[in-house]
């Protein structure tokens, strides 16, 4: 293997770590379950919170923690949710059932998203707080509400597009929210329809890893809030939704060198980093660097909870200069959060299957292929590019302790480090696991797993499909019980049955 290897290793905290250094336990599951398989393990979210919640005691704020459920479908993780007194942002009619099925009470539940008629009227019957996106749908729930003798039902008023007078900073645009400077008929309406719809605050969600376009949107928020007192309304919160980020590599050198790599490979000053020269973005024109790197900022020392302190720390701009958490505290509104990604931080794995290793003809990266699919571990989608872990199908030496070299033929001895292309199952040119070739610190064999770390955000289930009648992983939660792992079918898992059978 020419050059070094260049390694994108994933943190892991220990219950991660614990579980990747469970060859045993992970090669019963798949064996039972199939390839590729999702381990959950739903008290890492119990400890999320825990550091949300520290962030909120730090700033002495209220308000309510709400995991995003889109970023991932599992019944474990809602009902181990519903256990905790955090709540849950439902963004259809499915998720919001799955939520009081999971025993979330309709105060713990928000309704965002794009809805249908459905799911409005379920949110509105069970007294769910609406997020309301357009005047438009303002008006439908309304009349819903009225029409069917519905409670009064409370409402966030989801704004976006908003601007900083004099700095050049401007939030990205969203296809969501009524934009700031529509504001005035979107309160006219709430005024008229007092009798369905009680105003609780105002609501931002934005797509982005930038703590200014954030300050930024929640100081508008807090202008808007003002405007709703002027006028007489009793507006209690500020919802500022999710994307606080996860810090997905133990090590920020390896992002640096990795990074500086892809753009030498790029540039033609070092063979290609991945599949067919892709380069992520990065392009080169006669010579020149163009193009942007379109991958997700994988090393971030601040991020989740951490993201969430920073953001609250920054300087309202137009509001004195005072810290923004100083403001939410001075005019005691709750301050809630829709964190998705960064609630799941640690929160599961994906375990695939290695069908078969093979020499490349050319001398290139070893071909791996994998039972699974590239939507079954969605970590390229998102732009996320970290190494899986090797687990050995034959891993123990009589004392228990290492992995014994094997015998292999061709590149790598079974102790050398490799760089392979990573294949999915699919009969598609395109089905690469990731498109970047992945250093392994030995050569596996067929029969040992790939783990990929940290997939519970969005990378599980989001995209998977049945294409070509491959099967869709099945999902197990595992949790840790006297020293030693438990698990349970997904579905079958309730907080009951930890918290029963641990004591
Ligand atoms: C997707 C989404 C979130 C969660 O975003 P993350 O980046 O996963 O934290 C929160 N709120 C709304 C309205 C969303 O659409």
């Amino acid at each position: 293997m020419g050059g070094q290897p260049l390694y994108l290793e994933p943190r892991l905290e220990s219950r991660l770590r614990s579980l990747v250094h469970s060859p045993e336990l992970l090669h019963t599951l798949t064996d039972a379950l199939g390839s590729p398989l999702n381990v959950l393990v739903p008290d890492q979210l119990a400890d999320n919170l825990a550091r949300f919640r520290s962030v909120y005691g730090t700033h002495h704020l209220s308000g309510q923690v709400f995991l995003a459920h889109k970023a991932n479908r599992s019944s474990a993780l809602l009902r181990r949710l519903a256990a905790t007194d955090a709540g849950v942002d439902v963004a259809s009619l499915g998720e919001l059932q799955h939520a009081l099925g999971a025993g979330l009470t309709p105060d713990r539940i928000t309704a965002t998203g794009p809805k249908n008629p459905e799911f409005l009227w379920l949110a509105a019957r069970t007294s769910v707080t609406v997020s309301l996106d357009t005047r438009d749908e303002l008006e439908r729930l309304a009349t819903l509400v009225r029409g069917h003798a519905l409670p009064r039902t409370r409402v966030l008023l989801r704004l976006s597009g908003f601007e900083a007078s004099g700095v050049r900073v401007l939030t990205r645009r969203s296809r969501f929210g009524t934009a700031v400077r529509e504001t005035a008929p979107l309160l006219e309406a709430v005024e008229r329809h007092a009798d369905a719809l009680d105003l609780v605050g105002v609501a931002y969600h934005l797509d982005t890893t930038s703590l200014s376009e954030k300050a930024l949107a929640l100081e508008g928020c807090l202008r808007v809030l003002e405007e709703c007192r002027s006028r007489g309304l009793r507006p209690r919160a500020v919802d500022i939704g999710g994307g606080f980020g996860v810090n997905y590599l133990a090590d920020g050198g390896q992002w640096e060198r990795y990074t500086s790599a892809l753009t030498e490979a790029v540039m033609g000053i070092r063979p290609p980093l991945a599949y067919g020269g892709h380069g992520y973005g990065l392009r080169n024109e006669a010579g020149t660097l163009r193009g942007a790197l379109g991958l997700y900022p994988a090393h971030r020392p601040v991020a989740a909870a951490g993201y969430l302190d920073e953001l609250l720390s920054q300087p309202a701009a137009s509001l004195g200069g005072r810290p923004l958490a100083a403001l939410l505290l001075e005019h005691l509104y709750d301050l809630h959060v829709e964190p998705g990604r960064a609630l799941l931080d640690q929160c599961g794995l994906t375990l695939t299957k290695v069908l078969e290793v093979r020499d490349d003809e050319a001398g290139g990266p070893l071909h791996i292929r994998l039972a699974a699919k590239a939507d079954d571990v969605a970590l390229e989608d998102h732009g996320v590019l970290l190494d899986p872990v090797v687990v050995p199908r034959h891993p123990m030496k009589a004392d228990g302790t290492d992995f014994p070299p094997r015998t292999t033929t061709g590149s790598g001895t079974g102790t050398e480090p490799v760089a392979a292309y990573l294949f999915g199952n699919l009969c598609l040119e395109a089905d690469l696991i990731t498109r970047r070739t992945v250093f392994l610190p030995h050569r596996p064999a067929p029969g040992d797993l790939l783990a990929f770390a940290n997939t519970a955000g969005y990378c599980m289930d989001f995209h998977t499909t049945r294409a070509q009648h491959q099967p869709a992983a099945r999902k197990v939660a595992a949790w840790q019980e006297g020293g030693r792992w438990r698990w349970c079918l997904d579905d079958q898992y309730w907080p009951t049955t930890p918290v029963g059978g641990a004591q």
